[in-house]
């Protein structure tokens, strides 16, 4: 079966192509793309990291079941599913001790035919999670909501915490929105972007700050979260409250990952500085469940739909409007699902 995919090759030359997809293997499942968001990493791909060729794109979908293979028992043909982007294999040594997160024999749902960014992919069963009743604006969400849990649980939010989350992308934003639901604390955000601002307070945020010079010299907090470059950690730093945790994600891929630190804080002050890194993708059913109740709500989330036939001008929405973009999407032209840009 030929379907289109979008491949792009750095610095942002795309190409939407039509591709045969291989025959389905006994663990495999067919998917009908519905609805693919356009991830910080996908740009980082455009950008930079895709310099010798073309590579398809997307790993933020959900879509419906076609048809599985024969080994195939946790998702059958017409459901609603969000694919993990990577997941555990279950036999390791890491993960028969409980560590699942820890295991490096992942199996990925990236391929190099056809991903989120096409009309049907392949992908392994064992990465699918059903969410029939979750709008499918929102069930695109799963997998950076995934990375936002992984975060606020790294740095272990407690209702009692006075919070402060460092950027506000989509991974920040809906950390603020689980923050918001654990913390009775403060909760304050910062972000350059004054529509980011906005929608943070309201979304819940005591406070929005430009950027952390403009906060009040003795604010602190004891739980901060940092999704910016992390030549922001010094300042983070100087944030914490005395035994504080700062849990930080993200690379900058430009300009390097080294950054001087006063290790002197933070051993004086007792401070925690924790990595979060989502890979394996865990708790896509905690996140379903945070999507049932509204703590995570698409309509708050997704600024821009496209579809995959206009998935051009979703991207350059995206590179060249960060103030109003937030999470922008990309829909299969037959899904039903209206453009909004
Ligand atoms: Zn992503
Ligand atoms: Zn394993």
């Amino acid at each position: 079966m030929k379907v289109k995919s979008v491949f792009v090759k750095s610095p942002f030359d795309y190409e939407l192509r039509s591709v045969e997809l291989p025959a389905l293997k006994a663990d495999e499942a067919l998917v009908e793309v519905i609805a693919c968001g356009i991830c910080g990493y996908d740009m980082e791909i455009s950008a930079c990291l895709s310099p010798d060729g073309y590579t398809a794109l997307g790993h933020e979908y959900v879509g419906v079941v076609r048809e599985v293979g024969g080994a195939v028992d946790n998702v059958k043909p017409g459901d609603r599913v969000t694919a993990e982007s990577s997941t555990f294999c279950g036999v390791c040594d890491d993960c028969r001790n409980e560590r699942v997160d820890l295991c490096r024999h992942l199996k990925t749902s990236s391929n190099g035919y056809a991903q989120g960014f096409a009309e049907m992919t392949v992908v392994p069963a064992k990465s699918l999670v059903a969410c029939n009743d979750i709008d499918p604006l929102t069930a695109v969400l799963s997998e950076p909501a995934g990375v936002s849990f992984d975060l606020v649980k790294t740095a272990e939010v407690q209702i009692t915490d006075d919070v402060l989350i460092v950027g506000m992308g989509p991974i920040g934003f809906m950390a603020l929105q689980i923050a918001r639901k654990i913390s009775a604390g403060r909760v304050a955000v910062v972000d350059r972007h004054e529509n980011r601002r906005q929608m943070a307070l309201d979304s819940g945020a005591d406070a929005a700050y430009a950027s952390l010079e403009d906060m009040p010299a003795e604010e602190t907090f004891g739980k901060i979260l940092l999704t910016a470059v992390p030549q922001l950690l010094p300042a983070c730093i100087q944030r914490a409250r005395y035994g504080g945790f700062i849990a930080f994600l993200g690379s900058n891929f430009k300009d390097g990952n080294t950054v001087p630190l006063d290790t002197g804080m933070i051993h004086f002050n007792r401070l925690q500085l924790r990595s979060s890194f989502a890979s394996p993708a865990t708790f896509f059913p905690w996140v379903h469940k945070l999507m049932r109740a509204g703590v995570i709500d698409g309509s708050k989330i997704v600024t821009g739909v496209y579809t995959l036939s206009n998935f051009k001008e979703a991207f350059d929405k995206l590179r060249n409007d960060k103030d109003h973009a937030m999470k922008v999407v990309v829909v299969n032209d037959n899904s039903g699902i209206k453009e909004r840009k």
